[in-house]
């Protein structure tokens, strides 16, 4: 039976990292500053954007949320991007998605100033990342790769499974996992034979964005087992396919009419797997400690303009 991984002590480990180099920052005259910008009114997207603000006050640096209304047109956006680009004060610039249709949401990152690009997802990261140069790299591989590293220190020649292959998540993280030397293995929709495959590997990271997809015929015993995955899930049949009759979820499903689940089925996977991080709870907190990690980053190499 597998142990439940907590995810806390390299979300704390990062927090902390974090917040240490803030009061660094200010003894020595600059005050990092994250802007995000959003547009909209998408619910889900201003809680996130207030919890980021609020953990950037907490961690004794400064912040800025600028709302725009949904009519925004692309060029005034743009125009905001740009002043944001120039504005020493601004470290960090923060677009949270989605955007509206009529706006090119890749032209709108796309003009983010790759040093303030907190996100990590500019294609000039993109590409020092994976030529192996210092950059800022997205903040939820960079927090996975945090959590492994302290779960398994020896990670060299260790053979890594990517289920997934976006640009946010499986591809960094293949990048970070093959300069950890580790031996990388992406798959994605058309790979035939995933679960022969990802049985193979010491370490698996689910990024699919399909309920429970990932279960002990994919894992090898002892496995490593991060789930990116957030999947909300509304169908009754589903809920009891994935979960126990008297667990948390199914009560949380009872009440609420939707529960949140991974992308590996957990239950399963803690029969064979070593660890897996739950879902919610596990991956999350690391991304977002990873950002104010890539905050301060990025307010440092500013220094060194
Ligand atoms: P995308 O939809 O961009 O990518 C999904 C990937 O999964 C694609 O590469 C796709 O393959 C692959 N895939 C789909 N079906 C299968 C299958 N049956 N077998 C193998 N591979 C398959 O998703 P994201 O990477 O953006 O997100 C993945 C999940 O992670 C989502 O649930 C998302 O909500 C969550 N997420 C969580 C974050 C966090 O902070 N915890 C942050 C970011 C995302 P193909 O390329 O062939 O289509």
């Amino acid at each position: 039976m597998a142990e439940i991984w907590n995810t806390q002590p390299t979300v704390d480990r990062l927090l902390s990292e974090a917040k240490s180099g803030a009061e660094r920052l200010v003894q020595a005259g600059l005050i990092p500053k994250l802007t995000v910008v959003r547009v909209g009114n998408h619910p889900a997207s201003r809680v996130y954007v207030q919890k980021k603000v609020q953990m950037c006050q907490d961690l004794g640096f400064g912040s800025d949320h600028l709302q725009f209304e949904e009519s925004i047109s692309e060029s005034e956006l743009l125009a905001t991007i740009i002043g944001l680009n120039n504005d020493k004060t601004v470290h960090g610039i923060l677009v949270q998605l989605p955007l509206p249709d009529h706006v090119n949401a890749e032209k709108i990152l796309n003009a983010i100033d790759p040093d303030k690009d907190v996100d990590g997802f500019h294609p000039v990261n993109v590409g020092r990342l994976s030529i192996g140069q210092d950059g800022l790299f997205p903040c939820t591989p960079m927090g996975v790769m945090e959590l492994i590293r302290d779960a398994e220190p020896q990670l060299s020649g260790k053979h890594a499974v990517i289920v997934g292959r976006s640009n946010i998540v499986g591809k960094p993280m293949a990048q970070l996992l093959l300069q950890a030397n580790c031996t990388v293995s992406i798959l994605h929709s058309r790979t035939q034979n995933p679960q022969q495959l990802a049985r193979q590997a010491d370490i698996v990271v689910a990024a699919v964005g399909r309920p429970g997809l990932i279960d002990a015929d994919w894992l090898k015993p002892g496995a490593l087992v991060a789930d990116v995955g957030i999947n909300e899930l509304t169908d009754a049949d589903q809920v009891a396919r994935f979960t126990a009759p008297d667990s948390k979820k199914r009560s949380a499903f009872e009440r609420n009419g939707r529960v949140l689940y991974g992308d590996v089925n957990f239950d399963s996977a803690m029969q064979v797997a070593g660890k897996v991080t739950p879902v919610p709870g596990g991956v999350g907190p690391l991304t977002i400690a990873h950002l104010m990690v890539n905050c301060i980053r990025a307010a440092e190499r500013s220094r060194h303009e």
